[in-house]
């Protein structure tokens, strides 16, 4: 019995795939007009002939093993392979059938040469990358590394294939590192610094890329760029620590300043008081005691911002404080005919430094006051809610006011336009309601008065 009759082989024939049908022998039975070019002989040269004596080049190839297969389990098989003496990659599909083997193939070689250059091309942007380049499994594995990453950590290809990321993150970004990487791992892209270990001990600052690995929409694995920035974080710390260092020199230079001088007033009456023991005048007393006063209180609002830390936080009651504080200043209120009006809606316990708070309401009343030195007038001082988490701190006066230019200079350690001013009110101010995550505004018109606007949270996690 013919295994296919004429009209079927007529639709076979015009099939583009290459096609053909073996016998329990190994002999043709048919093959269709595709399949004679792709092999490149006639049909009647092949028909009733074995596969393997005509092609014995196949024989131990993967064709040889594929059929066997199928034939022996009695299952289609499906495969890709190269048959040297055509030069060509063959894509094949072959079903075993009661009469023998029916094979479909087709000429794959443009596809798989555009592949591999593909390849070759994905290989040397991999390879030659001057960036550290590396893939991983889905569980931090190193799958594939370039040159430059067995350069940048000190290991080689076979060591790191061994290795996961996470004996190479210094212990302080190991949770950071994961938690980015499982991002990465779910599929976005993630872009990060971090501290990696150098097989021979030192830390290397990387900044790296995580992207996923997508393929047929599900993610496989994750690969990695890394770049190696220990040299710019160097020069940054290092440039931090200048700027730290000459503000700490600016402040000391303005603190040695303000205390040489009194200091130098203390030694001339000092001086003078030794040469002539028996006349002393009383006013030498009254300056030098002065002057110590002016260095106790320069020292001790220098300490109010010093260590922010070892004070302690408690929830407090702002009005309260506010009244202790009106109380505090209210003779000097009354010498420079001053009135205070304090207005306070109920307010929540803020947690806060009370005495620090209360520090901040006495430099920022006593600017008041002082402001209205020559004709008096009033503050007025409002307390209100302004959400349930924040509170509203309004101190008003109808004082000289300050004028726009010298805005900015109010906060600079020791700038003032008094007298006997110590210039360190404002700044001391600013930085306690920053340190009680804060903020303090200044408005204020020339001539007319000053408004300062404090926003304090009522509750925070430092
Ligand atoms: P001091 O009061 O010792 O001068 P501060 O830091 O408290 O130092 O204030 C700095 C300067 O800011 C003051 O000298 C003054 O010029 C200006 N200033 C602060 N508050 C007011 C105000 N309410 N009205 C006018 N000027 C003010
Ligand atoms: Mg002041």
């Amino acid at each position: 019995m013919a295994l296919i009759d004429m009209d079927e082989s007529k639709v076979l024939d015009r099939i583009t795939d290459g096609f053909f049908s073996l016998d329990h022998n190994w002999n043709f039975t048919y093959v269709n007009i595709a399949a004679s070019q792709l092999l490149f002989r006639a049909r009647e040269d092949l028909i009733g002939k074995n596969v393997w004596g005509e092609f014995p080049e196949a024989v131990g190839l993967a064709f040889y093993n594929y059929y066997h297969k199928a034939i022996a389990e009695q299952t289609p098989v499906k495969f890709e392979a190269f048959f040297p003496p055509l030069d060509t990659w063959f894509d094949v599909r072959a079903y075993p059938s009661s009469n023998g083997l029916t094979v479909y193939f087709l000429d794959v070689t443009t596809e798989k040469k555009l592949a591999q250059e593909d390849k070759q091309h994905y290989r040397s942007l991999f390879e030659q990358n001057p960036d550290a380049v590396f893939s991983f499994d889905l569980n931090g594995n190193y799958l594939s590394v370039n040159s430059a990453m067995e350069e940048l950590l000190g290991y080689s290809e076979q060591e790191y294939l061994k290795l996961s990321y996470i004996p190479l993150v210094t212990e302080d970004e190991i949770k950071k590192t994961t938690e980015l990487y499982s991002k990465a791992a779910k599929g976005i892209t993630q872009n990060y610094e971090t501290k990696a270990i150098h097989k021979d001990g030192h830390i290397v600052h990387v900044s790296v890329t995580n992207m996923p690995i997508i393929v047929d929409d599900e993610v496989v694995g994750v690969y990695g760029i890394a770049k190696d920035i220990t040299g710019h974080k160097l020069t940054e710390q290092k440039l931090l620590k200048s700027e730290k260092l000459s503000a700490v020199g600016q402040l000391s230079a303005s603190i040695a300043h303000e205390i040489r001088n009194p200091l130098t007033a203390l030694k001339g009456f000092l001086q003078i008081m030794m040469a002539s023991r028996d006349n002393i005048e009383d006013s030498y007393f009254e300056i030098m005691s002065d002057e110590i006063a002016r260095i106790e209180l320069i020292t001790g609002e220098l300490l109010m911002v010093a260590k922010p830390q070892a004070h302690h936080f408690n929830f407090e009651n702002i009005t309260e404080i506010f009244k202790d504080v009106k109380a505090l200043l209210s003779s000097q209120a009354l010498m420079y005919n001053v009135n205070i009006i304090l207005e306070s809606e109920d307010l929540p316990l803020i947690f806060c430094v009370g005495n620090q708070l209360k520090q901040v309401f006495i430099n920022l009343i006593k600017n008041a006051i002082e402001s209205m030195s020559v004709a008096g007038g009033a503050i007025s001082i409002t307390l209100s809610k302004k959400s349930k988490n924040e509170i509203f701190i309004q101190i008003s006066d109808q004082g000289c006011g300050i004028p726009e230019e010298l805005l900015s200079n109010i906060g600079i350690p020791f700038y003032t336009t008094k007298q006997k001013g110590t210039g360190l009110g404002m700044m001391t101010s600013f930085k306690i309601i920053e340190s009680h995550n804060g903020r303090m505004e200044i408005n204020s018109t020339e001539g007319e008065g000053t408004t300062i606007t404090i926003q304090l949270p009522v509750h925070w996690v430092a």
